[in-house]
């Protein structure tokens, strides 16, 4: 089943096309991440499927319903942003509560889901710290949770890890591949790190200038290059 479905999709900025007619269909369950360098339209192609951009043509579907005019409340979908966002006076149960309160959920719900998150994050000590009491790493996986107590289909990430030292930035690369694997549900992961979409990827999509210039498992996009482009991005041997 396809999860999450471009079409056609072209954006503009005024008279600069950042996205070029772009297709792709993201599979049920698939961790997909789109790959370029900065500027290539990546964080655009993102926000388009989260609602956070109004596209100029084109369509976008999720789980077989047309959203490319829904609400990015009403996409079924949780973002994780590469600058942390969390709620400086909130404290870290309050954080990732704060968007189940606004939508009425039952408050024992509320107390599960959370209960839940921090379980799955090992987080559980953190609840009640603030963000300044938190290292960087901490603070980034409660953005994750707040993705996470939403119970979405569809996980978007916006280089989560860029802000992160190198030793960190390996640890959680581990976690949240290990959050797919128990989760199972859509992940679609930006980032301009070859070394983190070879380890976490089931496909890659390689981007340049708003359009995909390869779609394939990493063993294909390493070894098997359709271009120059993606061979000299990739560093491919040969
Ligand atoms: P990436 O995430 O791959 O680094 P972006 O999607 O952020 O790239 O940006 C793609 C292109 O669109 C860049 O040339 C950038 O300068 C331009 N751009 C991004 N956001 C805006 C905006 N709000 N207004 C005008 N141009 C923008
Ligand atoms: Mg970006």
């Amino acid at each position: 089943m396809t999860s999450v479905s471009v079409r056609d999709l072209t954006l503009k900025f005024g008279a600069l096309e950042v996205l070029k007619s772009l297709s792709i269909d993201i599979d049920e369950g698939e961790f997909l991440v789109l790959l370029g360098p900065s500027g290539c339209g990546k964080s655009t192609l993102l926000n388009c499927i989260a609602g956070l951009l109004d596209v100029s043509d084109g369509q976008i579907i999720i789980s077989g319903r047309n959203v490319t005019w829904e609400e990015p409340s009403n996409r079924g979908i949780g973002m994780v942003f590469q600058s942390y966002a969390l709620y400086p006076q909130m404290t870290v149960e309050g954080n990732l509560g704060f968007g189940l309160k606004n939508a009425r959920m039952p408050k024992d719900e509320i107390v599960s889901r959370i209960t839940r998150a921090a379980e799955v994050l090992q987080i559980e000590p953190l609840l009640k710290r603030k963000p300044a009491q938190l290292s960087g790493g901490q603070r980034q996986r409660v953005a994750i949770g707040r993705a996470l107590v939403r119970d979405v289909e569809v996980f978007l990430f916006d280089e989560p890890l860029s802000n992160l030292d190198a030793k960190l930035r390996a640890e959680l690369r581990v976690e949240i591949k290990r959050l797919h694997q128990k989760l199972q549900n859509t992940m679609i992961y930006v980032t301009h790190d070859q070394i983190e979409a070879l380890t976490l990827a089931d496909r890659i999509a390689v981007m340049r200038a708003g359009t995909i210039q390869q779609l394939g498992n990493p063993h294909e996009i390493y070894n098997r290059p359709v271009n120059l482009y993606v061979a000299g991005f990739m560093g491919s041997p040969g």
